[in-house]
């Protein structure tokens, strides 16, 4: 038995090829990392925030942890983005689009 009507759907879309399961996976993940993305943005600004206040009261240690961790903070996501499968999680290779583990494509 196969599904030809989701075979011309898949085809039409020119994505590559993901199982349902694969496709349930990616779906479910994705929203989990992109709001992780965006708390840790927010917290990275929040954090240079305290650092730029440890300035202005002339508490320069404040400023020295908490502007560079604001800063790697709010880099960090892009690095989950870049080298993690959004499915699965595991870690690619530079600019890899499509997962080897798991064949899901990589937005
Ligand atoms: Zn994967």
């Amino acid at each position: 038995m196969t599904a030809p009507a989701t075979e011309t759907v898949r085809k039409a879309r020119k994505a590559p090829r993901m199982t349902y399961r694969q496709e349930i996976a990616t779906i479910k993940n994705l929203p989990k990392v992109q709001r992780l993305i965006v708390i840790m943005k927010i917290a990275g600004v929040f954090l240079v925030a305290i650092g730029l206040e440890g300035i202005v009261t002339a508490n320069y240690a404040l400023a020295l942890v908490f502007i560079p961790l604001g800063i790697f903070v709010s880099m960090f996501p892009v690095k989950i983005r870049t080298d993690r499968c959004i499915a699965c999680l595991t870690v690619l290779a530079p600019g890899q689009a499509i997962c080897p583990a798991c064949g899901a494509p990589q937005m």
